[in-house]
Parts: C-alpha cells; sequence; structure tokens
C-alpha cells in the first residue's frame, strides 16, 4: 500500500471536521497520514468571549481533536478570523507551507463558499497549485516535483453547480465524526445555535447535548427526499446534514461501492480541482482507497 499524506486545509477550527472529517478519519484507519490547517486561529466566533478569550478557548479544542484522532492540527493563531485574505503575502506563506508538508492529496473549500475567509481560503490554494512546482517563487522552500491532487469539499451551494468526481461512505466512522464535533464546544453548543437563534434549546447535560447536536436523527432506510430538507435547523451537525451527499449522490455510492452504495446512510462529497493533479479511474483507487 502507498502511504498517503493528506492534507486538509480550512478558514477556521471545525471547518476540516464538518467538511471532511469523516474522510480524514477513514484516512487515518488505513494507515495513511492526515494533517489539518486552520488558516485563521477562529477568534470571531463568539456572542459574548473576547476575540483573545476565544481565540485561547479554540485552540484548546483543536488540541483535543487532535488528542482523540492522532491528526496533527495547525492553527495560524496570528490570523484573525473574517479577515483571511487571498493577498500576495498569504500566497507565499500557504505555498511554503503545503511544500515543507507535501502532501498527495489537499482537501479545502470550494471559491463560492457562503463565508469570505472559506473563499480566500479556496482562492490561495488554487493561486498556490501551479507555483508549488515553480523553484523561483519562494526559492527558499524547495518546490515540488508535482502539484497534489486538489479535492473541495460539499457545500450546497448550487450555482456554479458541485460534481461530486469523489464520494466517500462515513458509515463506519460517524460515531467518531460525532466525537471530533462534541471536541468544538464552543462552536456547536453556544456559537452555532446563537446564530441560527437556538441557544436556548442547547441541553446542559454533555449527553443530551450530544444527542441534539446530532438530530434530527434520519431514518436508516433512506427514505428522506429533498423535501425533507425543508425544515430549519437549530443545529449544525444534524444527522441531516451527514446524510445529504449520500441521498444527492446515490447514483456515485452506486458507482463506487456497488449493491452496498443503497444503503450507505452517510457520505462526504468532493469536486476535483481542475489545477491539481488529475485523476482518473485507476488513480481514484489510490487516493481514495476506502
Ligand atoms: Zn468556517
Amino acid at each position: 500500500m502507498r502511504k498517503l499524506k493528506v492534507l486538509m486545509i480550512s478558514a477556521h477550527p471545525d471547518d476540516n471536521e464538518l467538511r471532511s472529517g469523516g474522510t480524514a478519519l477513514k484516512y487515518v484507519e488505513a494507515g495513511h497520514e492526515v494533517r489539518f490547517l486552520s488558516v485563521s486561529s477562529g477568534n470571531g466566533g463568539h456572542q459574548s468571549m473576547t476575540p483573545d478569550e476565544i481565540k485561547e478557548r479554540r485552540y484548546k479544542e483543536t488540541r483535543e481533536v487532535e488528542r482523540i484522532t492522532g491528526i496533527r492540527y495547525d492553527v495560524w493563531l496570528d490570523v484573525n478570523d473574517c479577515e483571511v485574505e487571498a493577498s500576495l503575502e498569504m500566497r507565499k506563506r500557504v505555498t511554503r507551507y503545503i511544500r515543507e508538508y507535501s502532501p498527495d492529496i489537499i482537501f479545502t473549500h470550494r471559491t463560492n463558499d457562503y463565508h469570505a475567509d472559506h473563499r480566500a481560503v479556496a482562492l490561495l490554494v488554487q493561486d498556490s497549485a501551479y507555483l508549488l512546482i515553480v523553484p523561483n517563487f519562494c526559492p527558499e522552500t524547495p518546490a515540488m516535483k508535482e502539484c497534489p491532487v486538489i479535492m473541495f469539499s460539499y457545500d450546497g451551494f448550487t450555482n456554479p453547480p458541485f460534481v461530486a468526481d469523489a464520494i466517500v461512505s462515513t458509515d463506519s466512522v460517524i460515531e467518531r465524526k460525532y466525537e471530533m464535533y462534541d471536541c468544538h464546544e464552543s462552536q456547536m453548543y453556544e456559537w452555532l445555535p446563537f446564530t441560527k437563534g437556538g441557544l436556548d434549546e442547547v441541553p446542559l447535560d454533555k449527553v443530551e447535548r450530544r444527542e441534539w447536536l446530532r438530530s434530527p436523527r434520519v431514518p436508516r432506510d433512506n427514505s428522506l427526499t429533498l423535501a425533507d430538507y425543508n425544515i430549519t435547523f437549530r443545529t449544525t451537525a444534524s444527522e441531516y446534514r451527514e446524510h445529504k451527499s449520500a441521498m444527492l449522490f446515490r447514483d456515485r455510492l452506486i458507482e463506487r461501492y456497488g449493491d452496498a452504495g443503497k444503503d450507505v446512510v452517510f457520505a462526504e462529497a468532493f469536486m476535483l480541482s481542475e489545477y491539481g493533479k488529475k485523476l482518473d479511474e485507476e488513480n481514484m483507487k489510490i487516493f481514495f482507497p476506502f
């Protein structure tokens, strides 16, 4: 087996977990190496704590994710939340960071995601893609020999359309994915419900609130349709969210897993960036070996 180096780059601590956390766990389980990078400190994400307080708290939450998963979790604490820019200085920083780790595959946001920071990070990764192999750019950090595969995570936005070039069943790791969510106390149980007007509904008890986080739960017979999504979600990590890619891209799941694809309940989908290494049928099996 070829051991892969996997890099997931997001704007905020918790984005990688939400968008591609199940896939990260599957890589780790299969013996590959995964690293998370949050380009900002996430110090904007709270309704009552100061930026310094929330920065420290969120950093501790990422240590907890690191502890329970074994995934190295880097956070650029000097970059403010809501202020990530696709500047030349940041392009150099991202290029150097990627070159130093030299991943085989990168996962990041799409450039039309809703948050300005997400878009900036997506753009930074795309801006760096070709430059990774250009020795005269950032000459102090050796250039890579070839560009990694670059995948964009599913985000729910439809214009431009998302194409599910790769799909991963996350059924076997879904409990552990919720354990990762649970580490992000300040977000899952405080800030995100606050932004959705549901803070009063969050249970205080730790077991109850974890059940609340994944509610509403989805029926395991895959009977949900898009029409069922016409409800207001008070939680950011409801099982509906985890299920949506399996429902939307069922054909891809069946192509990938055969008949077993019909029964998959939870999945994560990814779109291939045209600026990274190409992914054909053959190397798809190498880069998505599960
Ligand atoms: Zn984010």
